[in-house]
């Protein structure tokens, strides 16, 4: 390892990554993959062009990527939409279905902890006359399928869900959600943008009918999407996207050969990393939670047992997650709440939607950790972290008197001790 962390080099360089949900870096035979398509000795062609080899060689390239998106999911190749990135796929995905539907109902359901593409997407529907249930997830973070069973109605059109939770990492019983949905006809969306390269994704086995993916968080890069959508769905999705009628007509626009390369190759790498990437990601994520346990008044976010390995969310008593950040900027990367969101002073709407008091949310930090993670960047940023939680511990006049008074912190439902998890 060629970094310095012993503080005699430069900082900038030796900065830990440990913001893997936020975004990936891409893989290396991914950026070479993409480099083929740029230039003039490269695949520049438009995918759409007929009946020359600049068109048919950059269609054959974009046909080799769809197939490697739909192989990583056990799709078919022409159940796969390509997008600009999952913000995309998830609007094509909830729009589409919920206009392709409205002849069917007008009723919605999804969760408080669902991404702001979703959860806006749905807000915008509302205003179009559609009715959105969002339901709350438990206060450890998981959606049950009785809470998903209690919230259809009978013009029920539409439910969308999140895989796995980008702020605190609890996956969803996906397969179970979609047996209860598949009988009833209702379509069933699920945004996988945090799970593609985590879990093992199998889209007849979840009986899903739209799964939204993005290119940069599974080594691939920014910009770039898939939308999985059924053959046999049970409505039309409407496209939102009009012009030239490219990819089925489902979404127009000229398609970036590059990007799309990028992401079939990520997505072939993805399949082939996982079993290697989930094993070194749970082994890294143990170090660092038993070395984050031994912070003072610690704690963990989420259902600790149906957490995915590498999104890890722990809050630290009498401190302020930003000043954290702030403190380790250049040191340590992590996020508080989701990036998304982070530019506006607001509680994460994750942590609030599992019912965390403001004072629990103001003081957690997300972790997470991906395939570049290695041992020592876990021990340097959990040594780095812990000593600056003790500089800014005692700064915190709350800290000194709650020491002074020797209380001890409340025992909170909400919040799962390191002890019990
Ligand atoms: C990052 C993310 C998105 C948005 O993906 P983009 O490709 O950046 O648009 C949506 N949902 C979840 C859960 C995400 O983590």
């Amino acid at each position: 390892m060629n970094r310095d962390h012993q503080g005699t080099g430069q900082r900038a360089e030796s900065c830990v990554y440990l913001d893997y949900a936020a975004t990936t870096p891409v893989a290396p035979q991914v950026a070479e993959a993409m480099s083929r398509c740029l230039g003039r000795e490269g695949l520049f062609g438009n995918a759409a062009s007929k009946p020359h080899r600049f068109g048919v060689e950059a269609r054959a390239a974009v046909e080799t990527a769809r197939g490697q998106v739909a192989e990583l999911i056990a799709a078919d190749p022409a159940e796969i939409v390509w997008t600009s990135g999952a913000t995309e796929s998830i609007n094509l995905a909830v729009k589409g279905a919920a206009r392709g539907a409205r002849g069917r109902g007008r009723h919605i359901v999804t969760s408080s902890m669902e991404h702001k593409a979703v959860l806006d997407s749905c807000a915008r529907l509302v205003q179009e006359g559609f009715d959105v249930t969002c339901v709350d997830p438990d206060v450890d973070g998981t959606i049950t399928v009785k809470s998903i069973e209690r919230a259809l109605r009978r013009d029920t059109i539409l439910v969308s869900l999140m895989h796995v939770n980008n702020e605190v990492g609890t996956v969803t019983d996906v397969a179970a959600v979609g047996c209860l949905l598949r009988e009833r006809g209702v379509v069933f969306h699920v945004d996988a943008s945090q799970s593609a390269a985590r879990l093992p994704l199998n889209v007849r086995e979840m009986r899903v009918d739209l799964v939204s993916l993005s290119g940069h968080k599974m080594y691939g890069p920014k910009g770039v999407g898939a939308l999985y959508a059924r053959s046999s769905c049970p409505s039309p999705l409407e496209p939102q996207m009009h012009g030239g009628d490219q990819e089925q007509g489902l979404r127009s626009g000229t398609l970036a050969t590059h990007q799309v390369v990028g992401m079939g190759e990520a997505a072939e790498l993805a399949r082939e990393c996982l079993g290697k990437d989930t094993d070194a990601t749970a082994a890294l994520d143990r170090r660092l939670r038993d070395l984050l346990g031994a912070i003072p008044r610690s704690f963990l976010n989420g259902n600790q047992k149906v957490r995915v390995p590498g999104i890890l969310s722990a809050g630290f008593a009498c401190l302020d997650s930003e000043a954290l950040l702030m403190a380790l900027r250049d040191e340590v990367a992590i996020s508080s709440g989701s990036a998304c969101t982070s530019d506006r002073v607001q509680p994460s709407h994750v942590l609030t939607a599992l019912r965390l008091s403001e004072e629990a949310i103001a003081c957690s930090v997300r972790f997470s950790l991906g395939r570049y993670t290695t041992a020592d960047e876990v021990d340097f940023a959990a040594t780095r972290l812990s000593e600056t939680v003790a500089d800014l511990r005692q700064l915190a006049p709350r800290w000194a008197e709650e020491a002074m008074s020797s209380r001890q912190p409340e025992p909170c439902a909400q919040v799962q001790r390191w002890a019990t998890g």
